[in-house]
């Protein structure tokens, strides 16, 4: 994550606009919970500065946040969160600058290697030849390389906003609302992000399985925005119940929620990046220096991948 950061204000710098909004990230649970002191554990091991928090400091920190009693919090000022569509925006962007040539809405259609050349074929109609190739296509990986059957499980994430009912200065990024993630219940939440009305609030864990991924996909359903209003009702009562915005997306998920990051073990010049299993954007500035450092053969961004190659799951 170290390197994450690094990167992403790099990009940032480049891009010459505001793609993280630091506001802090509240990470709580009951204090019990083995995941709060693993999360504890990596901050102290990793030398991250922390602070940890009862209910009662979080509240007069934190106006909106009602933790239960026997919470403990773990808040970090360097926290926040990524403006995803910007981010993926000013990539292309200056890759172009930087001479890349960006086909967009080209579905491929098949990456096949003879005599040491790489050829992608696409719905442009053409086959062009390659020296190598970086497929990065989320939980598609599985249907353009379905001879390597690929440890990856889609499944279908959704995501609510509720608005805000009263005080809508606790629910702003300027420190005063936290990005958050309850390890209990297992939800997450932004502040108010000055994009779409209210906040956004979401369970992490795995939905159920997508079996067509170009399937047309279902809207959110009642009974889990039912449940998000019935956990914000306790959690942050200044919230309204009013579902202002919400949809569905796509987890890639691994069995063990680690990356995919290695080398398609039937075409050597073909390199794969997939599985980010819900919790992969924060990396993918990184994700791109390492497999593209891997695929050119530059040590500059060498790192001990076992754990993520495909061997290993
Ligand atoms: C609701 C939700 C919340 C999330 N929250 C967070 C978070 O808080 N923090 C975090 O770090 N991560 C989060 N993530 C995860 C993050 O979004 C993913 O890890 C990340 O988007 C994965 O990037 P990817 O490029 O591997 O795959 P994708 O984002 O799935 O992108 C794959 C791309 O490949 C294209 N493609 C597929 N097949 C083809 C083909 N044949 N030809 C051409 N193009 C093709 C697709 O159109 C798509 O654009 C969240 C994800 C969801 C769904």
């Amino acid at each position: 994550m170290g390197d994450a950061y690094k990167l992403w204000f790099e990009l940032e710098k480049e891009a010459d606009e505001e793609l993280f909004v630091q506001c802090g990230g509240l990470y709580f649970g009951d204090k019990d919970d083995p995941q709060v002191t693993l999360t504890e554990q990596a901050l102290i091991d990793t030398n991250l500065p922390y602070e940890r928090l009862t209910p009662k400091q979080v509240r007069e920190k934190h106006p909106a946040f009602h933790l239960r009693p026997n919470d403990v919090a773990l808040y970090q000022k360097d926290s926040g969160f990524l403006r995803a569509t910007r981010c993926v925006q000013a990539n292309i962007r200056l890759a172009k600058k930087h001479g890349a040539i960006v086909h967009e809405n080209t579905k491929v259609q098949e990456v096949t290697t003879k005599e040491n050349q790489t050829f992608v074929r696409t719905t442009l109609g053409n086959e062009e030849e390659f020296d190598r190739v970086i497929v990065t296509a989320g939980p598609w990986m599985s249907t353009l390389f379905k001879q390597l059957n690929l440890p990856l499980r889609p499944t279908r994430q959704q995501i609510v906003y509720l608005n805000i009912e009263d005080h809508p200065n606790y629910f702003q990024p300027d420190g005063t609302f936290p990005v958050w993630i309850d390890s209990t219940e297992n939800l997450y939440g932004f502040p108010s992000d000055g994009q779409i009305t209210g906040v956004k609030l979401a369970y992490h864990h795995p939905g159920t399985l997508i079996t067509d991924l170009d399937a047309e996909r279902a809207p959110v359903d009642e009974n889990y925005i039912e449940e998000v209003q019935s956990y914000a009702r306790k959690r942050f009562p200044n919230l309204s119940s009013q579902v202002t915005y919400s949809q569905t997306c796509v987890y890639t998920n691994t069995p063990n929620e680690d990356f995919i990051i290695d080398r398609a073990s039937d075409q050597s010049n073909v390199f794969l990046v997939s599985g980010c299993s819900g919790h992969g954007f924060k990396f993918t500035v990184l994700l791109g220096k390492i497999i593209s450092s891997m695929a050119t053969d530059d040590p500059s961004y060498e790192r001990d991948l076992t754990r993520f190659k495909l061997s290993s799951f």
